[in-house]
């Protein structure tokens, strides 16, 4: 039951809903972000900043 997951981007990959970044997304309330878009709006949102 070792099924290796290979590293397909596209295919059920979340991308960030600001800028369609698939790297580095950070779910937060059913939305996904990329830790940049994350780090613009985390503030407006009233999100604490991830250190
Ligand atoms: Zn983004």
């Amino acid at each position: 039951m070792a099924k290796e997951r290979t590293k397909v981007f596209g295919r059920g990959a979340h991308s960030c809903q600001l800028c369609g970044r698939k790297q580095g997304i950070v779910r937060r309330y059913n939305i996904y972000f990329c830790r940049q878009c994350f780090r613009e709006w985390a503030p407006k949102m009233g999100f604490k900043k991830l250190n």
